[in-house]
């Protein structure tokens, strides 16, 4: 932590010594280091470097670029304590956060990459069906499309910025990640790492920077891995439009889940509770709302509000000293804010919490609300905080009703003792991950794509999506040497046209199936 300036003009190669952007610890407000804010020009900077670097790092091939990434795994795990307390000290979450989410991610994605990247991006052969192409040759290639600029948001600063480089690594891309000007040092320590594991210089660059940086970043690059709130997810694409350059976009959610009568309540609970405090409610697939069957809704809020009210919350100072960390953007706590009182104002009750912890510390108390309904923010923005709006349903059709209306799509829950009808529902849920009897989880399973519906996002990251994406797909065609002529040649002659007029009457006119 203490080389964060250090490493700071390191990854940006050394395009330091102007402005700079004060890191605080949200969990005690103490500055903890100093980053360079990048202007557009210095992006323009990078992104030559980057490109420069790009040939021959794509030329070491599959083989070379895992080898440098099984570095970087083993140097993750070997400096796991260190990366830990860099993404507390920046973000104030909790060390289990830190280490069960982000850590656990770095370590399992990376060997799902080295495992499976390769094998995504090989050749593939393509069997000829329609009778025009039959004998030809066919095969769709995957090339790197050069330089890949991620944008990243501030609650995951492992997962969600330096998670989505390692495929654009791996398929042979270079990368210039923008990280949130609120959490940059982690950023910066795994370029470090990246660097000590063999990464060739000028091949992942990090461009600490405001959002004018983000902006600048996308007029440079072949494709932007977007990261962030709706709002700004608008804004990049439509910027990058302006080159028609390809985005991929991961968006803000207010995530759904539905406790259905004969669920296991108890499972329930501790799924609701445990993915709506995690990392202080600021994670994007969660759960924002809960929709409960009439016959299980008193026992479930009884059950959610005993476990709430026992949440340890504060500053983490080591392994399991608070479940609940703090606030990490200042303006997100007031949001928070702005949702609960709306809420309260229009006659919802807070079981738990409902306000600011008093003392140091961006805090809110982790806060349970009931006899919410549609006319609030808290059901239908997302809140990005510790809170938890419980409302009682009649049955699994309003439920439904309730978790589909909404302008996001990124994940959902179904929570029932009869996984067969549990599925049902999920499958009529509009979003892109949904989970039966579980959630959240499902984003540590690196081999499903997950991405989001509506306003939830555009593209998926994981599994063979999540890496083609930083490619550019090439199909190739390809006839034998000696053929002199197809059917599709001039000059016409009446007997041939006639018999193959014929012909495909006869082979397509009766709906023909092989
Ligand atoms: P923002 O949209 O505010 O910022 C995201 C990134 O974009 C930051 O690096 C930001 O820089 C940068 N940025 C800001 N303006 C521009 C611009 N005009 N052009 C390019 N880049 C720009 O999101 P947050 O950081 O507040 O993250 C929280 C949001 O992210 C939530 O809505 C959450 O749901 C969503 N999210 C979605 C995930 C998913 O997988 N779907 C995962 C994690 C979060 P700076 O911070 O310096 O302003």
């Amino acid at each position: 932590m203490a080389s964060a300036d250090t490493t700071a003009a390191q990854s940006t190669n050394g395009l330091g010594g102007g402005p700079e952007i004060p890191v605080e610890n949200p969990a005690t407000g103490a500055v903890i280091a100093h980053v360079p804010d990048l202007a557009a020009e210095q992006l323009a900077q990078l992104a030559q470097l980057g490109r420069a670097a790009q040939p021959g790092w794509q030329a070491i091939g599959f083989e070379g670029r895992e080898r440098v990434l099984r570095a970087m795994q083993t140097w993750v795990m070997a400096n796991a304590d260190r990366i830990v307390a860099t993404i507390v000290a920046e973000t104030g979450k909790t060390y289990e956060d830190a280490y069960m989410v982000e850590i656990n991610y770095a370590g399992g994605a990376l060997d799902f990459w080295i495992k499976h990247g390769a094998d995504y991006l090989q050749d593939e052969p393509i069997h000829a069906s329609t009778l025009a192409v039959k004998g030809k040759k066919m095969v769709v290639r995957y090339q790197a499309l050069g330089l890949v600029g991620v944008i990243g948001p501030w609650n995951y600063p492992l997962t969600n910025s330096f998670g989505d480089c390692l495929p654009a690594l791996l398929a042979g891309n270079s990368v210039i990640l923008k990280p949130s000007e609120i959490t940059p040092l982690t950023s910066l320590l795994l370029a470090e790492g990246l660097a000590e594991s063999g990464l060739p210089d000028g091949v992942f660059q990090v461009a600490t920077g405001r959002g004018d940086a983000g902006a600048a970043l996308i007029d440079e690059v072949d494709m932007v891995a977007f990261t962030g709130s709706t709002e700004t997810g608008r804004r990049v694409m439509a910027r990058a439009a302006q080159r028609l350059t390809p985005v991929s976009l991961e968006l803000g959610g207010k995530d759904p889940m539905i406790v259905l009568a004969d669920a296991d309540l108890e499972r329930a609970a501790n799924l609701a509770v445990y993915y709506s405090m995690l990392n202080a409610g600021q994670t994007c697939i969660s759960i924002e709302r809960v929709y409960v069957e009439a016959p299980a809704y008193d026992a479930f809020v009884r059950k959610v509000v005993d476990k709430v009210a026992a949440l340890r919350q504060g500053e983490s100072t080591g392994p399991a000293t608070a479940e609940v960390g703090a606030m990490t953007l200042p303006r997100q706590l007031e949001i928070v804010e702005e949702h609960v009182r709306d809420a309260l104002d229009k006659g919802a009750r807070a079981l738990t919490g409902g306000k600011r912890r008093a003392g140091a510390g961006s805090f809110y108390e982790p806060t349970v609300l009931v006899d919410v309904d549609h006319t609030m923010k808290a059901m239908t923005e997302e809140t990005f905080g510790p809170t938890l709006p419980i409302m009682k349903v009649a049955d699994a059709e309003q439920a439904l009703k309730l978790a589909n209306d909404s302008p996001y799509g990124l994940g959902g829950a179904v929570l029932t003792g009869d996984r067969e009808r549990g599925e049902q529902l999920a499958r009529r849920m509009q979003a892109g991950a949904v989970c039966v009897n579980d959630a959240l989880l499902n984003y540590v399973a690196v081999e499903l794509p997950m991405g989001g519906w509506k306003a939830s996002g555009l593209g998926t990251r994981h599994g063979a999506g999540g890496i083609r994406k930083f490619t550019k797909q090439q199909s190739l065609f390809i006839s034998r040497v000696h053929l002199k002529r197809d059917l599709y040649m001039f000059p016409y002659k009446p007997a041939v046209s006639k018999l193959l007029f014929g012909g495909l009457r006869l082979l397509y006119g009766r709906g023909k199936r092989r």
